[in-house]
């Protein structure tokens, strides 16, 4: 069931690239870290391609697929290593795409009921249907800014830091 939602949101937000990644972004919504993280399946590195976000294809960017009907993501989010997201858009969809079995664009278009449309045998494909209210929320990487003395301070504090996430 979990696999077909995440075939779904892949046709749903054309991200059928591979975009996704394998695994769940977990952080927390405040900056105490108490409890249990929030855990995002689906996400992708970089903003969405038809946002107009500077440098939309940079790692300084995380986005997180999401059923947002009850509210959006949360503004900050803290993961454990110390890093902060901030939100800087949020873009809802029609959470609906039309099936590509339909232009017979699938494998194994025998497979029935359809994975992404859910049509049964004997029925024509129709629309992936996620739901109401799924959006794309766009994290941009909080910046650092400490100020170094010299170039070489800059380096081994890059060092650092990367050896301590
Ligand atoms: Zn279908």
């Amino acid at each position: 069931m979990d696999q077909n939602e995440r075939a779904q949101v892949e046709q749903v937000f054309a991200l059928t690239g591979g975009e996704l990644n394998d695994q769940p972004f977990q952080a927390w919504s405040d900056a105490s870290r108490d409890g249990a993280p929030l855990s995002f399946a689906y996400n992708y590195d970089g903003a969405p391609e038809y946002s107009d976000l500077p440098d939309r294809y940079e790692t300084e960017y995380i986005t997180i697929v999401s059923d947002c009907l009850f509210g959006s993501e949360s503004d900050v989010l803290y993961q454990a290593n110390g890093v902060r997201w901030i939100k800087v858009a949020s873009f809802r969809s029609s959470g609906e795409t039309e099936c590509p079995c339909k232009q017979g664009d699938c494998d194994g278009d025998d497979d029935r009921p359809c994975p992404l449309c859910e049509a049964q045998q004997g029925e024509a494909h129709g629309y992936v249907y996620l739901g109401d209210g799924w959006c794309e929320t766009v994290y941009r990487r909080a910046a650092r800014r400490p100020i170094y003395r010299t170039r070489r301070d800059a380096r081994h504090a890059r060092r650092s830091l990367r050896a301590y996430e």
